[in-house]
């Protein structure tokens, strides 16, 4: 029986990532995955293909404002959709050949196959040619994420009640995609299809969409994208989703009760996704699994087993893969014997619309509830140079500081390239910077990276220079 210090089960961002930073710090590590690719939902069906569908349905809606520039176009634009999901598909087998790469080129010994605990330092990985093979493990580590979730009177069929996943791959541009879920995952594909031509309709339980981040951003965001010809229904609760041949109806209501009927030809339900355990037999481990089918772990990310940990997707927190690889490193070092450290109110949050929304740290909901009292700074893209010239006007930097210490507490934006921009605020707060620290410190001209400068300026006694 082959042994070894780590088995990951599971090879998505959390577990490759900490499979590298086991064999790094000397451990003899094997990762098991049960599909043939590696790199989980991130590489394989979430992140990376979705930013590859945002990128190219991105270039396409440029195209409109080309004349701005001065270019001019002659003959018909066209979407080749099926070329546009190949090329997606290249970019996630590349991804995915990487990640195998890494694991070679760190002696990592891949298993391919279902992994279930035998008990608690035991393996069985299920393969598919029927066999099976049982390793032993000093220490396991659960990165087996998540899958789409569903209302319980929906029926998924996956060619017109679609997830996300189908969302990546549709054989036509949607005449008229009814969204499910107004959160990131729905909003960043229903920006895609809106680009390449459908009609998109959100329908969203809460007030708002992108509920979790500050609400100045949910409304900008709102703004923006009803320009661009998506529909909202906010504070609907869906009914009913059925299906009659091509055609897909979907029923809800709102606060007084009163029906909408929308008629589509595709629905994307985008309502959340739960964590992953399905055949990992847990129990066998002594391993518990919370009533929201997370794996409990403490604050090293210990389940109930001592020498069984767990990252990710299928444990609390955000389901993000830069927070899974956070964990994921966590984990190694721990193991090592090192005192890692994570942050969790430090961990950004991205939407990759265009225009980007970026956020880390608190909202101005969040520090309302904590009774702290904070000021506020905030700088408009159109007031920017960089803005104007290539012509992404839309979004702000908001900068939420302590009104007394004036440390940053919350950095909020919505803007061209803010996905990147975002990195700035989480340097500026993992060193406690700040508005007045951010604001004395040069930034380029012309960048978007001033309406970061510009905020800051605007919230250290409102001294704000292009407004
Ligand atoms: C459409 C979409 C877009 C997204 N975009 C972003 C984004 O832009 N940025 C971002 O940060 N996050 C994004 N996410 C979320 C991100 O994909 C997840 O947070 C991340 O993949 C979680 O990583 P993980 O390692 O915990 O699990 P996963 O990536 O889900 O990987 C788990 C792996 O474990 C395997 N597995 C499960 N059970 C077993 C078993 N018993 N035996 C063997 N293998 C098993 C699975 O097959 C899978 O490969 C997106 C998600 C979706 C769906």
């Amino acid at each position: 029986m082959s042994s070894f210090d780590v088995v990951i089960i599971g090879s998505g961002p959390g577990g490759y990532v900490s499979a590298i930073r086991c064999a790094q710090l000397g451990f003899k590590t094997a990762i098991i995955e049960k599909y043939s690719t590696l790199g989980g939902t991130c590489l394989n069906v979430g992140c990376i293909p979705s930013k590859a569908l945002l990128a190219s349905s991105h270039h396409y809606a440029e195209i409109k404002h080309f004349e701005d520039h001065g270019i001019e176009l002659s003959g018909e634009v066209k979407v080749n959709l099926e070329k546009m999901i190949a090329r997606k598909q290249a970019v996630v087998d590349q991804t995915s050949g990487g990640v195998k790469f890494l694991m070679d080129k760190n002696k990592i010994t891949v298993l391919e196959g279902m992994g279930s605990f035998v008990d608690a330092t035991h393996v069985a990985v299920a393969k598919a040619d029927g066999t099976s093979e049982t390793i032993e493990a000093k220490n396991v580590i659960i990165a087996t994420g998540s899958k789409p979730s569903s209302l319980p009177f929906i029926k998924i069929d996956k060619e017109r009640i679609i997830t996300s996943t189908e969302a990546l791959k549709l054989p036509e541009v949607p005449k008229h995609l009814i969204i499910i879920g107004g959160g990131v995952i729905g909003i960043e594909l229903g920006q895609v299809y809106l680009r390449l031509g459908a009609q998109v309709s959100v329908v969203e339980y809460l007030d708002r969409i992108i509920p979790g981040m500050d609400s100045s951003l949910s409304k900008e965001l709102t703004k923006v994208l009803k320009k661009q010809g998506m529909k909202f229904y906010v504070s609907h609760k869906v009914k009913s989703v059925e299906r009659a041949g091509e055609a897909v109806t979907v029923q809800a209501e709102n606060a007084k009760g009163e029906t909408i009927t929308l008629e589509g030809d595709y629905a994307l339900v985008a309502v959340g996704r739960r964590p992953y355990t399905d055949g990992l037999n847990a129990d066998k481990a002594g391993v518990k699994i919370s009533e929201r089918g997370q794996i409990e772990v403490n604050d090293h990310l210990q389940t109930s087993a001592s020498n069984i940990y767990a990252i990710g997707d299928v444990v609390r927190g955000a389901m993000l893969a830069h927070k899974a690889e956070e964990e994921g490193t966590m984990v190694a070092e721990i193991l090592a014997g090192q005192k890692p450290h994570i942050d969790y109110n430090l961990i950004p949050g991205v939407v990759y619309t265009w225009p980007e929304v970026a956020a880390v740290g608190q909202t101005e909901e969040q520090l309302k509830a904590a009774g702290t009292k904070y000021k506020v700074g905030s700088f408009p893209f159109k007031a920017l140079g960089r803005a104007r010239a290539s012509g992404d006007l839309d979004g702000f930097v908001k900068i939420l500081a302590d009104e007394k210490t004036d440390e940053v507490l919350g950095v909020h934006m919505i803007g061209a390239r803010t996905a990147d921009l975002i990195a700035e605020a989480v340097v500026a707060m993992e060193y406690k910077a700040s508005a007045e620290d951010i604001s004395r410190m040069s930034h380029a001209h012309p960048t978007f990276a001033e309406a970061v400068k510009e905020a800051a300026l605007a919230a250290t006694d409102n001294r704000a220079l292009h407004v």
